[in-house]
């Protein structure tokens, strides 16, 4: 058994997310509303009938959900059978005997497994960011954030960035970062929320600004980031949920040497997360960490739920609209 340790390289959120010794999952405190989402989405995954041909699904753009803790239980056993074994996704009895509410850990894979620097951007989707049952005082408070901010104009905003240091960040206001270990630095939510309609792209500039890489490679990632906003695109219209204030995560691999060992390969969707490790050859595990290069996906359910017979979720679509328009306008000027 081994003790748990902070989640490194958040881009965003609050404090006490979780790993195991191994960083191969995330404990995330979570709130009943979002663990009750990753069900419903997995059992969705379980019955055939809902795959729409030639779509990804939406639990291929969601970290794998493998169940859920109690805050008493701070350990996890050793290695990868956790996944299998210890934590069941679906274990009434435990969950029954707990309080509702925040003294619960959500068990996700870690989205950042297999990479060696991450740089991480966390954007938040819609423009309305509240929902039904959110209090007036709280409504007024995010209807000024909104109104405020690129969630507005854009459907989108960046709530944080963790990144390696690079040179396009030497004029960025000193109140909107904080210099972290090993030359990365954190952009907090108020750099985000002073972005605008007209500098926005400056700030995806900053994030794929890495010294570390080569132009040729900061090309194929924001390529390879459009060609996934395109595919998520098509997800979202086929689906009918509402996701408020959740979060679009983006993680590219810093460090050239991956890239190298690689040949430069990413994929555009992330392994299967439970399949790849026990099919996957060890060797090519133990040089070059795990197989992509970069990843796209959806995070933060604590406002989310499924919506039958409600159509596609708008406030995401056209977020992710807007974005796939951002990065198209990178992609032309790189
Ligand atoms: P909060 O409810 O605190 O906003 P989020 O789900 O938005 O929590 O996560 C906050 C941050 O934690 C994200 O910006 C991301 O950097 C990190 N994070 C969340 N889930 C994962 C995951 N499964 N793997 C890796 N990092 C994660
Ligand atoms: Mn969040």
């Amino acid at each position: 058994m081994h003790q748990t340790k902070e989640l490194r390289h958040k881009a965003a959120g609050h404090d006490g997310t979780l790993t195991d010794k191994d960083e191969l999952l995330v404990f995330k405190p979570t709130v009943q509303q979002e663990l009750d989402f990753y069900k419903a989405i997995q059992n969705k995954m379980y019955s055939s009938e809902e795959s729409v041909e030639g779509d990804v699904p939406l639990y291929s753009w969601m970290p794998t959900f493998l169940g859920v803790l109690d805050e008493g239980f701070r350990e996890v056993p050793e290695g990868a059978k956790v996944l299998s074994t210890v934590v069941p996704s679906d274990d009434g009895s435990r969950e029954n005997s707990t309080d509702i509410g925040d003294k619960k850990y959500i068990v996700l894979e870690n989205l950042l497994h297999g990479f060696s620097q991450p740089n991480v951007l966390d954007v938040k989707l819609g423009k309305v960011l509240y929902d039904e049952n959110a209090s007036d005082e709280k409504k007024d408070r995010l209807n000024q954030v909104s109104r405020t901010t690129t969630s507005g104009s854009l459907g989108f905003r960046i709530c944080g960035m963790k990144l390696k240091k690079n040179a396009s960040l030497n004029g960025i206001d000193a109140a909107y970062y904080e210099t972290d270990d090993d030359d990365y630095v954190f952009l907090n939510k108020f750099y985000g929320r002073s972005r605008t309609k007209e500098n926005i792209e400056e700030a995806f500039c900053v994030f794929f600004a890495s010294d570390a890489l080569s132009s040729e490679r900061i090309k194929k990632l924001k390529r390879t980031f459009h060609q996934r906003l395109q595919l998520l695109y098509n997800t979202l219209l086929e689906e009918e949920v509402r996701m408020i204030s959740c979060s679009l995560l983006l993680i590219y691999e810093g460090d050239p040497e991956r890239w190298d060992a690689l040949k430069d390969q990413d994929s555009l969707l992330r392994d299967d997360f439970i399949d790849s490790g026990d099919e996957g050859d060890d060797e090519v595990e133990e040089t070059v960490g795990g197989r992509v290069l970069s990843s796209l996906s959806l995070i933060d359910f604590a406002h989310a739920r499924l919506a039958p017979g409600e159509g596609y979720d708008e406030g995401v679509v056209d977020a992710v609209e807007n974005l796939m328009t951002l990065f198209h306008d990178l992609c032309i000027k790189s």
